[in-house]
């Protein structure tokens, strides 16, 4: 059992929001159609404040009984609920109404989101929360355009296809944009009919229970979503597992996506994945360096790192290497980390001590294989899991730090040629999510646009992120697109129907 009470004032230190400190002193308990209750088990864990290593509060530890019992509410509200039968504009309605719920919370939201997983308020408040409302809303425009076609059969015969949902879905999320990630995976699911199991990560379990809390105040039918928080082996392993679940998402690292998938075997689920990155971030010396400079190496920072298509790699021409790299050093130096309740600080900490431990690892590693450190290179001193933002140079495509998903404030700059020589290196990786080229050559940026292998490539910009465009992985970066009109694709199966005429 878990053993501190959480002193919520001393935890929650910096939050002003009174919903929000009121839903922190209340239960945390499982959502199971429609109801809240604790773990069968009765077992709780506790969720921390990564800016000072206080309990926030204990959260209900769900397993595999809990999961069971959800997955049958899940199955009858999918076989016997109105949520698949209901006319598309009821349902379109509904999900428009649970984006401006989200809307009307945005300071709770906000607050609870940066208490439990450390980010600057200012990105909670202004990127993460208006982006789970927006996804809400872009999808509710989906529910009333998801259309079957009709196909150019032989006359005597009308054959036509229909779009249904796929059914029961499982759906487990990381740390990195708690609430977000549940949009991404619950938006698409419930435009297209189906309904969900969401286990969120054991880290930042806060705004997904407040969000079905509001899903709930919302009027969605009892056990079209589920929550159960937990474990990854216990509550979702339970889910990869499960017989009775037709599909399952998954984001996170590339190590737990093939346990999913291999589990995912027994009754063949259909299954999406996005996975890890290590992306390249190329910065040609004919690009305006005034904005590359700034916003590549954000794209390192932002979130303390803990991005999944981060540009950890940044490329630099040799011939300009020393003084490019400057630049990027001199700006890294003056990136400000601390409270993320604070105005004018970028970075807040890392999400946890075991991710604390595992970036401070990798600090050591880049130094003992002879990287330079340019910028940063140590933790903060101090209580929180506070680290600098960390710029290695002198680094090659080969080294750990060049190869392995660091998930932290930490980049690698790394020497090329030409543009064939880093069209190979920048594709020399595993992964494949994303890539960042900088360049005023036109033809230049869309030739690299094509040789690279990942699924976004951003030109003279980064972290670009909007409902509106796929999002997802080539390699072991995942398969399955997320987002735009893709996500309809992963939410719903095809049905040919055949009718003789005559
Ligand atoms: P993780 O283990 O992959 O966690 C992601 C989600 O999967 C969490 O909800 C987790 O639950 C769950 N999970 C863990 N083991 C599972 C299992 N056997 N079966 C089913 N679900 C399982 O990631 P992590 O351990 O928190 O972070 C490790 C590294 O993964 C990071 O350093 C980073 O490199 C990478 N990562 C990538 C992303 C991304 O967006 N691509 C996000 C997070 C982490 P618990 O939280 O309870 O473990
Ligand atoms: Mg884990």
């Amino acid at each position: 059992m878990a053993a501190a009470t959480p002193q919520v004032e001393r935890a929650a230190k910096g939050a002003k929001n009174s919903a929000a400190l009121a839903f922190l002193r209340a239960p945390k308990q499982l959502l199971i159609n429609g109801k809240w209750q604790p773990a069968k088990s009765g077992k709780t864990f506790e969720t921390i404040n990564p800016a000072n290593e206080e309990v926030l509060a204990l959260i209900a530890e769900g397993d595999k009984a809990d999961v069971d019992e959800a997955v049958k509410a899940a199955r009858k509200a999918f076989e016997e609920g109105a949520w698949p039968k209901m006319s598309p504009h009821q349902r379109a309605r509904l999900m428009f109404k649970i984006a401006d719920t989200i809307d009307q919370h945005a300071d709770e939201l906000a607050e609870l989101e940066t208490l439990d997983n450390g980010k600057p308020l200012t990105f909670s408040r202004n990127f993460d929360i208006p982006a789970v409302a927006e996804t809400f809303r872009y999808y509710a425009g989906w529910v009333t355009k998801i259309y079957g076609e009709t196909n150019p059969s032989d006359p005597s015969f009308f054959n036509y296809t229909l779009r249904e949902p796929v059914g029961v879905c499982g759906q487990i999320i990381p740390w990195n944009f708690p609430l977000l990630m549940a949009a991404w995976k619950l938006g698409p699911a419930l435009a297209c009919g189906n309904t969900c199991i969401l286990k969120p990560a054991e880290q930042t379990p806060l705004t997904a229970l407040r969000l079905g809390e509001l899903l709930m105040e919302a009027g969605l039918p009892p056990g079209v979503v589920n929550i159960i928080t937990g474990f990854g082996p216990g509550a979702g392993s339970a889910i990869a597992e499960h017989p009775d679940i037709d599909k399952v998402a998954f984001t996170g690292s590339t190590e737990v996506g093939k346990i999913i998938l291999k589990a995912s075997a027994g009754n063949l689920k259909k299954v999406s994945l996005e996975l890890g990155g290590k992306a390249p971030n190329i910065i040609f010396p004919d690009a305006d360096l005034d904005q590359a400079v700034p916003t590549a190496m954000m794209g390192v920072y932002f979130n303390s790192g803990q991005v999944c298509c981060a540009g950890t790699r940044i490329f630099v021409q040799r011939d300009r290497y020393d003084e490019i790299v400057e630049k990027l050093a001199n700006f890294s130096k003056n990136v400000k980390v601390g409270d993320p309740f604070e105005q004018g600080n970028l970075l807040g900490p890392v999400v946890s001590r075991e991710q604390f431990d595992r970036v401070k690892g990798y600090l050591s590693i880049g130094a003992e294989e002879g990287a330079k450190a340019a910028a940063g290179g140590a933790p903060v001193e101090g209580k929180g899991y506070f680290i600098q933002p960390t710029l290695f140079a002198d680094v090659n495509n080969n080294m750990k730090i060049a190869r392995e998903e660091i998930f932290g404030p930490v980049g690698a700059a790394i020497a090329f040629k030409d543009e064939n020589d880093v069209v190979f290196q920048g594709n020399d990786t595993t992964y494949g999510l994303s890539a960042g080229i900088w360049t005023k050559d036109v033809g230049r940026a869309h030739k690299m646009a094509r040789a690279l292998k990942a699924g976004t490539v951003w030109i003279n910009c980064f972290n670009q992120i909007d409902p509106i465009a796929p999002f997802g992985g080539y390699k072991q970066s995942g398969f399955g697109r997320e987002l735009g009109k893709y996500a309809i694709d992963l939410y719903t199966q095809v049905k040919s129907v055949w009718m003789k005429l005559s």
